[in-house]
């Protein structure tokens, strides 16, 4: 296969002119003239745009990020945690460096697990550094063909409260990964009954949900040129939930409304922008329809800052009702819009309280969930207090 050959069968895409050499190669120079070519992947064009720019180093008010990643599984398949067993990405002392700086109150570590690590995990962080870390349990998925399951997820829960979980995460492995025989067999639905005790009993013991479902809705269309998501899709083939037996995202999302409609005595913290941050709109539905329901922005100020007027005005409706985030995690560097680190709050911060325009949303070279910038929202005082850290306070039960 010749370089030509092999550029379009990785996906990676070619812009500028597409002038050959010798025997049909094509080459990436990285310093195209007029009449060279360059892959889109070599690409990272400087903005020539002259206009302010403000340097963010600390929140305006002291923050609680509701959705972080400080500890993870050590043993999954196919997407589905099989044990209890945690792997820790970084000592409380490393994170609390980063958090003095960047005046960050507390971190919620929603990949707590359950069982054992799960208490390893609250003894780690929470119970040795009071108010600045909080833990959520995540179900017992190893558990699921038992057909005692509905009622041992309840009592795991109960067991996981009394161990000092502040909640549930649900990830997305709920609607895309977890299937009839754990990690074979056809998908289990959002709302399958088996889940109702455990959706009951977070509402008894007032512990919120964190819920992620679905993905941004580029990754159930085709990886082709028409997707705008392109080079990160090429780059992580299996984020792709395009054919195959996965659900439409509109399934998925109706398949978790039905559980919000169900349950209405237990709170919700849907991540993501409500798992649609491209379509605001549809949110504002959801919001206004159930009202057990809150979001959180992690890892969608991509999509927020966009669209900056629709934004603003989301923000200034549902004040009250959206959660400060970022899905930071201290492991790796691999995903420069999570890395735990200043610079990516002060991206978030920069959103929030200014009002540059076209700025990077994530600390990278090339923006990494789709070629675009973003512009500054430029809350409020008030409200910049409520998404700080009010409204997580209030669902986490926390006294402000
Ligand atoms: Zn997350």
């Amino acid at each position: 296969m010749n370089r030509r050959e092999l550029l379009y069968s990785t996906g990676l895409g070619l812009i500028g002119g597409t002038v050959a050499h010798g025997a049909g190669v094509t080459e990436s120079t990285g310093n195209a003239g007029s009449s060279g070519k360059l892959l889109l992947a070599d690409y990272e064009p400087k903005s020539m745009l002259q206009v302010k720019e403000s340097h963010v180093a600390r929140s305006r008010f002291p923050l609680i990020d509701i959705h972080t990643h400080i500890s993870g599984a050590v043993e999954s398949k196919n997407g589905v945690e099989l044990s209890s067993k945690r792997q820790y990405y970084g000592s409380p002392e490393e994170l609390l460096g980063v958090m003095e700086r960047k005046n960050i109150r507390s971190m919620v570590n929603l990949t707590g697990g359950f069982g054992d690590g799960l208490a390893e995990t609250v003894k780690r962080y929470d119970r040795a550094h009071p108010e600045r870390f909080y833990t959520f349990t995540e179900p017992s998925y190893p558990l699921f063909l038992d057909p005692q399951y509905p009622k041992l997820q309840a009592q795991a829960i109960e067991e996981a409260h009394k161990n000092g979980a502040r909640g549930l995460k649900i990830l997305k492995t709920l609607g895309l990964y977890l299937r009839s025989n754990i990690t074979s067999g056809t998908l289990v639905k959002i709302d399958d009954p088996r889940f109702d005790p455990m959706w009951d009993m977070c509402g008894q013991l007032n512990m919120p949900v964190a819920i992620h479902v679905s993905d941004p809705i580029a990754f159930f269309s085709a990886t082709d040129r028409f997707n705008e998501r392109f080079e990160e899709l090429n780059n992580h083939p299996d984020w792709s939930f395009h054919g195959g037996d996965f659900p439409t995202n509109a399934e998925l999302l109706e398949a978790r409304n039905r559980v919000f409609a169900r349950h209405p005595k237990t709170r919700f913290i849907v991540l993501h922008v409500g798992n649609f941050a491209e379509n605001l709109g549809n949110v504002s539905e959801n919001l206004d329809r159930f009202k057990n329901v809150a979001v959180d922005i992690a890892a969608r100020i991509g999509e927020l800052g966009r669209q900056p007027r629709t934004s603003r005005a989301f923000f200034e409706k549902y004040q009250d009702r959206i959660l400060f985030g970022t899905d930071a995690t201290p492991h790796g560097d691999e995903f420069p819009q999570q890395v735990f680190n200043d610079k990516l709050y002060e991206i978030y911060y920069r959103f929030l309280e200014t009002d540059d325009e076209y700025f990077d949303y994530a600390p990278a070279k090339v923006p990494p969930q789709g070629r675009w910038r973003i512009y500054g929202i430029n809350l409020p005082e008030p409200i910049l207090r409520k998404v700080y850290y009010e409204n997580a306070a209030r669902e986490l039960h926390i006294s402000v």
